[in-house]
């Protein structure tokens, strides 16, 4: 039987890949223009990692990672990346030089989740980490840098929902608060949930089971927990924010679903979506780096999922394009087409060959799905005159051109073209 490929991947495929690369090339550019430099970490870390700073507890750790033994190791396939880069920035002291490392990548998540639309077991993620300060205004540019990128993206309609679990000792009184409003409803909760409730109350708040999300939904426990410092730098935000015109909502029950946020967290919706609404999500984070060397290091990221922009953001057309293809018509014509090409090539101009059978049609044929501009045609005639046939496919027009003229011709065609 034929060996398909597995449940909750997808091929990327050729059609497709101008779209990936536009996103791809948006966003590199708009992180360069804030300064934000590329990192690559190992798609695998060592499971100790994730299980260290995402928490024990959480959903992507206790039932979402593909985990596999080599000897007496144990990996990972890395379900998010932001644990990986702080593991790279400690292991590679690139907390010494420059105070703030402002970090992308682009690269492909791993989560043994159950496929459903919008929901996928390899997808990708665009996103930043500036590593190195806990000052607001950093949260600020942060949120108004993932603004940008959807705007930038042409994705409209969306919102972000933002809440501020305030440091430490705050996001204990906010678990102190949860419990007790929570224990009220804790017979309605999902199974799991009443074994959260007592072991990470928060994990709760981020339940995908349709009851548990309605009794979250009309839980009201104040913003009580903060102290005055995390209040005021929570309003800072949101002052920030508001100068920039960017859509928000405070969502109180807003958690994420990883042990290591702290301080402004915040979520991007988008209605395109359907049930799987989120675009992306982010927020602060200082503790990671405490959890995991024992440093004070302030940071704040995002991430938003590529499939989740492409499925928002506006559909656009982008055709294919071929500058030159050659159609030889015979063996001698066809060590003539192969030079022609080289040189055509090397002057940096596209060009494809016909190596097919068929007929002058169907070869003319292929040219056109190929969007060639320009085609070269070279028969038995065309070999005895020393001149090759000059189409130009976009005008129904065609001329003869010498031999030796042919590859400054299309040169000079192509230039007048961009
Ligand atoms: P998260 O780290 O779960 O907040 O993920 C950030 C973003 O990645 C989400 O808002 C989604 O857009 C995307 N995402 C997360 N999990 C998946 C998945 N299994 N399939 C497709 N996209 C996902």
């Amino acid at each position: 039987m034929f060996v398909q490929v597995p449940r909750g991947t997808k091929d990327i495929l050729p059609q497709e890949i101008r779209s990936w690369q536009d996103i791809e090339r948006k966003s590199r550019d708009l992180f360069s223009v804030y300064n934000y430099q590329e990192i690559r970490t190992p798609i695998f870390e060592n499971l100790a990692l994730f299980k260290r700073s995402l928490g024990d507890t959480t959903e992507i750790v206790k039932k979402q990672m593909f985990v596999f033994k080599q000897g007496k190791d144990q990996f990972a396939l890395r379900p998010e990346v932001t644990a990986s880069i702080a593991r790279a920035y400690l292991e590679n002291n690139l907390d010494f030089g420059v105070k703030l490392r402002k970090l992308f990548y682009i690269g492909p998540m791993f989560r043994a989740e159950r496929p459903q639309k919008g929901r996928l077991r390899q997808f990708h993620h665009i996103g930043v980490e500036a590593i190195g300060s806990s000052n607001p205004s950093l949260d600020i540019e942060v949120i108004e840098l993932a603004d940008s990128l959807l705007k930038v993206l042409g994705i409209s309609n969306y919102k972000f929902q933002i809440n501020s679990l305030g440091c430490h000792k705050d996001k204990e009184n906010f678990g102190v608060l949860l419990k007790k409003s929570l224990s009220r409803h804790k017979k309605e909760l999902c199974l799991d949930c009443q074994i959260r409730f007592s072991k990470n109350i928060f994990r709760v708040l981020d339940c995908k089971n349709e009851k548990c999300k309605k009794v979250v939904d009309t839980l009201d426990f104040g913003s009580d927990h903060l102290c005055r410092s995390c209040r005021e730098q929570f309003e800072l935000v949101l002052e920030g924010l508001n100068n920039f015109a960017i859509n928000y909502e405070i969502k109180k029950q807003l958690v994420r679903g990883l042990d290591y946020y702290s301080g402004v967290v915040f979520e991007v919706t988008h209605p395109a979506l359907g049930s799987q609404d989120a675009l992306g999500a982010g927020g602060r984070y200082d503790y990671l780096f405490k959890e995991l060397a024992d440093k004070e290091i302030g940071a704040v990221g995002f991430a938003f999922g590529q499939e989740r922009l492409m499925l928002a953001s506006p559909k656009e057309e982008i055709p294919e394009r071929l500058q030159t293809y050659i159609i030889p018509l015979g063996q001698e014509a066809a060590k003539k087409g192969l030079e022609f090409s080289r040189s055509i090539r090397k002057a940096g101009i596209s060009c494809d060959f016909d190596y097919s059978d068929g007929s002058l049609k169907s070869k003319l044929k292929e040219a056109n799905k190929l969007g060639a501009e320009f085609v070269v045609i070279i028969g038995e005639d065309e070999i005895g005159k020393g001149r090759a046939i000059l189409k130009y496919m976009r005008q129904n027009k065609q001329e003869e051109v010498e031999f030796n003229k042919i590859v400054d011709y299309i040169k000079t065609l192509t230039s007048k073209a961009v």
